[in-house]
C-alpha cells in the first residue's frame, strides 16, 4: 500500500523540531531561554474566559452553523471592517478554528493546479508548504535590510509575476522579520496586484499587535475590496493561541466557498468559544492592552540584551513579538557557515534556544548575510535578560 505521492511536497512548521530539542535539553535538567516559541505565556484576559465558561454551563455545546455563529460574524466584521476603513457585513466573515486554516482554504478556493503564488521568505513556513502541497508553484519574495529595518523587494517582486500569477501573500506585521510596510510601500503593492489581477491574502494575525501608531491593511486601498481575503485571528490580541479561533474576511463570492470548505473538514468551529468572544470581542476589556503593554516591555529588555552583544545588530520593530538580528560577525568568529549549527551550540553552551533563517522558507540563492529569530512571547524580563547574558558569553566566548 502506498502513501500519496503528494506529500512529499508537504513542508511542516520545522520551528516545532526546535521546540523538542529544547524540551529534550531540558530534560536533561538544564533551565532553558525558550526564545524560539511564537507563543505568549500570558492568561487569556478573565471577561473571556468567564463569558466562555457561562456559554458552556449555558449549554452552547452542539453543532453550530458551518459559516460560524451569525454574532460573532456580525461582530467580526464590524471590528476587522471599521480598522481598516472597509464596510464588511455577516456574509464578508467565515469563522475558522485559528487563523492558519484560512491560508490551505484560501489557497484552495483561488488556485489550479500550475498556478505560480508569490509569498515572503523569509515568511511563515506553511504557505510554501501549502502552495507546493496544492500543486502550485511557490514564487518567493523577499526584503532588502536597511538602516530603518526591513523593506519589501519591490522591483524583484514585480519582475517575478507571470502570466501563471495567481495570487499574493502578503504578511504586513510579518513574521519573523517583524517588517512593516509604509503606506507608500503598501500601495504600490495593491497597484501590482490590480494591474496583473492578483487575488491577495493578507494574512493579519499580528495586526493588534504594534506598539504605536495606526495599523494599516491593504485590504483599504482602491480595487482591493474585491481581490482581498483576510487572515484574521483571535490568537495573538487576547493571547488565546490553544483556544483556536479565527476568521477568513473578504468578498462574498469566495466566503461562500470557504464555508463550503468549512462543512467539508470541521462541520464547524467550537460552538461555546465562538459564543465567549461574540460578547466579548468589542466590549471595553484591559486585556489586550496589558497583553501589549507586557510585550513591549518584554520587547525593550531584548533589543537591549542583542544590542550589547558585540557582533550581533537587530533593529527595534513597532510590531509582532520577533526579533530578527544579524549574526553574520558571529557566524565568522565562531567558525560555522550553517546558521542552524549556531543554533545547536547555542543551546548545549549558553540555554537559549531560537529559530533560525532556515524555519522560514527555503533558503533563497544569493543570500550571504545569516539571520537568526527570537520570540519575546514567552518569557518574562528578568528571563530575557538572564537569557541574554548568557547568549552574550556564548556568542562573543
Ligand atoms: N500567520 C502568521 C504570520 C503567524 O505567525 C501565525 C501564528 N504563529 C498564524 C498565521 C496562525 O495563527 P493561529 O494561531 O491563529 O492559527
Amino acid at each position: 500500500m502506498k502513501l500519496s505521492r503528494r506529500l512529499e511536497r508537504l513542508g511542516t512548521e520545522t520551528a516545532f523540531t526546535v521546540s523538542a530539542a529544547a524540551s529534550a535539553w531540558a530534560a536533561k535538567g538544564n533551565k532553558v531561554y525558550p526564545f524560539h516559541l511564537g507563543d505568549i505565556d500570558l492568561p487569556t484576559p478573565a471577561p473571556v474566559v468567564e463569558a466562555m465558561e457561562k456559554a458552556i454551563r449555558d449549554g452552547y455545546t452542539g453543532y453550530c452553523p458551518g459559516a460560524g455563529i451569525p454574532e460573532l460574524r456580525a461582530a467580526v466584521s464590524r471590528d476587522v471592517g471599521s480598522k481598516r476603513g472597509v464596510v464588511y457585513g455577516v456574509p464578508n466573515v467565515s469563522i475558522q478554528p485559528g487563523g492558519k486554516p484560512v491560508i490551505g482554504k484560501f489557497l484552495d478556493a483561488v488556485m489550479e493546479p500550475g498556478d505560480e503564488v508569490l509569498y515572503p521568505n523569509p515568511g511563515y513556513p506553511i504557505y510554501e508548504s501549502q502552495i507546493e502541497f496544492q500543486n502550485g508553484v511557490a514564487v518567493p519574495y523577499t526584503f532588502i535590510e536597511t538602516a530603518n529595518g526591513f523593506v519589501l523587494d519591490l522591483d524583484s517582486l514585480k519582475k517575478s509575476i507571470t502570466s501563471r500569477t495567481k495570487a499574493l501573500i502578503y504578511n504586513n506585521y510579518q513574521n519573523p522579520i517583524s517588517a512593516e510596510s509604509s503606506p507608500k510601500e503598501m500601495e504600490d503593492l495593491a497597484r501590482l496586484a490590480v494591474e496583473n489581477d492578483l487575488w491577495v491574502l493578507s494574512d493579519d494575525a499580528y495586526f493588534e499587535i504594534r506598539y504605536g501608531g495606526k495599523p494599516l491593511s491593504i485590504a483599504g486601498y482602491p480595487g482591493m475590496y474585491e481581490r482581498t481575503v483576510i487572515l484574521y485571528t483571535f490568537s495573538k490580541r487576547f493571547a488565546m493561541t490553544g483556544w483556536r479561533l479565527g476568521a477568513a474576511i473578504g468578498p462574498e463570492k469566495i466566503i461562500e466557498i470557504i464555508n463550503k470548505l468549512n462543512t467539508n473538514n470541521e462541520s464547524c468551529t467550537t460552538h461555546f468559544i465562538q459564543k465567549a468572544l461574540a460578547q466579548t470581542m468589542e466590549t471595553e476589556c484591559a486585556g489586550p492592552d496589558e497583553i501589549l503593554s507586557t510585550l513591549k516591555n518584554r520587547r525593550d529588555a531584548a533589543v537591549a540584551g542583542l544590542r550589547a552583544i558585540d557582533g550581533v545588530s537587530v533593529g527595534a520593530p513597532n510590531c509582532t513579538f520577533y526579533l530578527y538580528p544579524n549574526v553574520t560577525e558571529v557566524m565568522k568568529r565562531k567558525g560555522f557557515s550553517d546558521v542552524d549549527m549556531l543554533m545547536r551550540d547555542a543551546l548545549e553552551k549558553s540555554n537559549v534556544s531560537f529559530c533560525t533563517r532556515n524555519h522560514f522558507g527555503k533558503p533563497l540563492p544569493g543570500e550571504t548575510e545569516h539571520y537568526v529569530r527570537f520570540a519575546y512571547s514567552g518569557l518574562d524580563v528578568a528571563d530575557i535578560e538572564e537569557g541574554m547574558a548568557s547568549l552574550k558569553r556564548y556568542f562573543e566566548g
